[in-house]
């Protein structure tokens, strides 16, 4: 029941509709019979400061930040954290008395989904990045933080590859190609190729070539990260696990950072559960396809 003790999150965004956010900390606040509640709030692109002052006006506790103003609400808030100091972008807000702090979680939501869900600790492996852009910069300068052995980025244009592998450390960060595909222990998509694109779930229908990379070059043994978790099948996941190789959707990426979120506003430790059984259920209701939950995961 919302009172005027109720406590407010939200997410910011250009377009904001189509958020999982709001089901994962509702579902979560829920279960833990928080008094708080979370909203998707559309903010026009270029009105990030603007949403931060109001965060300030309606005695907002916490936020999330989504395309496009992870940069503008990194130079809004009056505190970073190292890691959005690094990236220069923030995708969550939280309070310290009056102070706002930003921060980053994707990488480390990424890094946590790897270790809790995948068992797979990065210290030590090799991991290809396709892609340079904010997820990819998060993932790089997480799994450099991590101990990985090497972060190859693979992108379009070398500048933003250099950026991006360069957050990553010296000796471990590099700039690559994709046919480096087959050296890696883990492939991560930070690209948007294959977004929204459904495969077929009949096995006489061949996969659409809406893929990052040529899947031949991967190998059983190895692990693919896709992180687009709509739909939840990319053409990349099933393109791999064709072939007999892991892989898995973005999914797990999208539930730590949450739970990361959930713990700076609320001092809780966060049903990392039932905030994952409402995203797949909520994928599921979107249509993502009728195959079961753990489908939608893995
Ligand atoms: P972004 O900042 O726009 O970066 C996208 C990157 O992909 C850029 O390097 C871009 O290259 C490249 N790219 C775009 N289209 C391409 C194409 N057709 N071929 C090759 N490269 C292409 O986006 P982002 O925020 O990093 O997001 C990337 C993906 O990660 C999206 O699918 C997003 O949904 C997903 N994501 C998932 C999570 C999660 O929690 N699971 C969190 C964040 C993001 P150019 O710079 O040359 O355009």
């Amino acid at each position: 029941m919302i009172s005027g003790r109720t406590r407010v999150a939200g997410v910011i965004g250009d377009p904001v509709r189509h958020s999982l956010s709001p089901v994962i900390h509702n579902a979560a606040f829920g279960a833990l019979e928080l008094d708080w509640v979370y909203v998707p709030l559309p903010v026009e692109a270029g009105r990030g400061a603007d949403a931060v002052a109001a965060m300030r006006t309606f005695g907002i506790d916490g936020l999330n930040v989504t395309m496009p103003h992870k940069s503008e609400v990194a130079q809004a808030v009056d505190r970073l954290s190292p890691t959005a100091e690094a990236l220069g972008s923030v995708n969550t807000v939280h309070r310290l008395g009056d102070v706002l702090v930003g921060d980053s979680t994707d990488g480390e939501g990424f890094v946590c989904s790897l270790r809790l869900d995948e068992g797979l600790d990065p210290a030590g492996r090799r991991f290809l990045v396709v892609g340079a852009g904010g997820a990819a910069r998060a993932v790089a300068k997480a799994l450099g933080d991590a101990g990985a052995a090497s972060v190859v980025v693979a992108a379009r244009r070398p500048e933003t590859a250099e950026r991006a592998a360069a957050l990553a450390g010296s000796g471990v960060g590099r700039v690559g190609t994709v046919d480096e595909v087959s050296d890696v222990d883990v492939v991560v998509n930070a690209t948007p190729v294959g977004m929204g694109v459904v495969v077929p779930f009949d096995e006489r229908t061949p996969t659409p070539a809406v893929v990052p990379f040529d899947p031949s070059r991967l190998a059983p043994g190895q692990l693919v990260v896709d992180l687009i978790y709509d739909p939840a099948v990319t053409p990349l996941v099933a393109a791999a696990r064709e072939r007999g190789v892991a892989a898995v959707n973005g999914v797990g990426m999208l539930i730590h950072q949450a739970a990361i979120a959930f713990r700076l506003w609320t001092g809780e430790e966060p049903p990392l559960e039932v905030m994952s059984a409402a995203a797949l259920a909520a994928l599921a209701h979107a249509g993502h396809p009728p195959t079961g939950l753990d489908d939608l995961r893995r």
